[in-house]
């Protein structure tokens, strides 16, 4: 049934690079043998879902939207792709993205963008726009992200879904191929926030194949779905609510704080002050950290090759060709950032001021449970609505601090503004995946 109507809507949505019918076909088949030969099935059994295309599967193509990886198929399983067989899932493709997931529109995808469900002149947000495209248009029930500033949480926000952002270290990046290692994370982007917990649940977990995966107990996320937010504590940071939010975000989340009010919450106004330098930090850190990840595709050991006269040329001719506009951008300025004379000014101060934004959010988990913030400035935008990079940036500033901090957000429908839906994010303390879930459900 998913794969009929993928066939007739995917030609307006573009949300996959790839499809794996017989694949799919295959474990949906398994699970309806289990069921007859009355085994127990798992909780995402035979329920569709679509896969990131940065996030590796044995045997398929995994191309992280680059011309770099166009032809690379992968030898191994992600480890949530092997929590998700463990679960019975049915794998329906690879979901398009913003190149190497820099960017938030899938314009920068090498395969042409896709497009928003709700209006197609619109972009589905980015960089995981497929998969939340994907789950929008009815062609998967859910679908993987990855957020490093909020990949997960802005599409999701943009195509009317919920988009979970765990806490860094939540879930296993083993296979996820990496943008910045020390923001990167995987979540699901799914229709309501139950789902989004019963995918949690089959994803999270230590892996000790990833050096930064939290050592810990596995948790019941839908333990989390009560429709009760008596005596939370709900902290509005003045800093996501500046300049540029537009009115009918912030009119859309003052409706969402007078809910939380009614249903018996506490709100509370706090402050968050290195907020204003979420976006300078995160683009110095991601691109530096951007530029040392990618240094491998040197056409030696993977994907496209371009040739040459000699190696240093192959490496030229394979780099230039590979990566398009806006990877080769964050490449030289994560090489600028990191250089000789630049580092201590650029690099080591973004550091500095990443600790001092944790650090705010530390304190204003003093005072409250969970944070309420818009998921980004406004609804969808349409293609080519952003000319000059630096402008595109700036529409970050919701999501990336969050990355900063290795904070849990979840990003939740908050209204329409012109037919096209609008988000707002509930954010935790670190590990507070239970409490940003029940705020949501509530809200839900
Ligand atoms: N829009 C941000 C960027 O371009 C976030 C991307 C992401 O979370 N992968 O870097």
């Amino acid at each position: 049934q998913f794969i009929a109507h993928r066939q007739q809507v995917e030609g307006d949505i573009h949300a996959f690079l790839s499809v794996n019918d017989e694949e799919a076909l295959k474990q949906a088949a398994a699970v309806d043998a289990k069921i007859a030969a009355g085994e127990k099935i798992a909780a995402l059994a035979g329920i569709p879902g679509a896969i990131k295309d940065n996030i590796v599967i044995r045997g398929q193509k995994c191309t992280a939207a680059s011309r770099m990886l166009e032809n690379w198929t992968s030898p191994y399983d992600a480890g949530v792709i092997e929590r998700l067989e463990a679960n019975d899932y049915v794998s329906v493709g690879k979901t398009n993205m913003d190149e190497f997931a820099m960017g938030s529109s899938t314009e920068n995808s090498y395969f042409g963008p896709s497009m928003n469900p709700w209006n197609t002149e619109y972009v589905p947000g980015g960089s995981s726009g497929g998969s939340a495209a994907a789950v929008a248009a009815g062609e998967a029930v859910w679908a993987l992200g990855s957020d490093t500033g909020g990949s997960i949480r802005q599409p999701a926000s943009f195509c009317g879904l919920v988009g979970l952002k765990p806490t860094y270290g939540l879930v296993s990046r083993y296979g996820l191929i990496a943008f910045s290692s020390s923001l990167d994370q995987i979540g699901p982007i799914t229709r309501d926030v139950t789902d989004a917990a019963i995918v949690l649940n089959a994803i999270a977990g230590h892996d000790e194949r990833d050096s930064t995966s939290i050592p810990m107990e596995k948790a019941d996320y839908t333990e989390a779905l009560v429709n009760d937010v008596k005596g939370m504590k709900i902290g509005v940071p003045e800093e996501f609510f500046g300049k540029g939010i537009k009115p009918e975000t912030r009119e859309a989340i003052e409706k969402a704080i007078a809910f939380f009010k009614e249903a018996g919450a506490e709100i509370v106004p706090v402050s968050i002050p290195h907020i204003k330098s979420g976006v300078s930090v995160y683009y110095i850190i991601a691109p530096a950290e951007a530029s040392s990840n990618l240094a491998r595709y040197d056409g030696v050991s993977y994907g496209f090759r371009a040739p040459g006269d000699n190696i240093v040329d192959m490496y030229i001719n394979t780099r230039t060709q590979g990566f398009g506009k806006e990877v080769k951008r964050r490449i030289m300025l994560g090489n600028y950032v990191l250089s000789a004379g630049y580092y201590d000014a650029y690099y080591k101060k973004a550091l500095k001021v990443r600790r001092l934004l944790k650090e705010d959010f530390d304190r204003a988990y003093e005072q409250c449970d969970v944070l309420i913030a818009p998921s980004a400035s406004g609804t969808a935008f349409k293609f080519g609505a952003f000319s000059d990079p630096l402008s595109l940036y700036m529409e970050d500033i919701c999501t990336v601090p969050v990355n900063l901090a290795g904070l849990p957000s979840i990003s939740i429908p908050a209204g329409f503004h012109n037919g096209l839906p609008l988000g707002m994010q509930i954010i935790g303390p670190a590990l507070g995946e239970k409490k940003i879930l029940r705020a949501a459900y509530t809200f839900e």
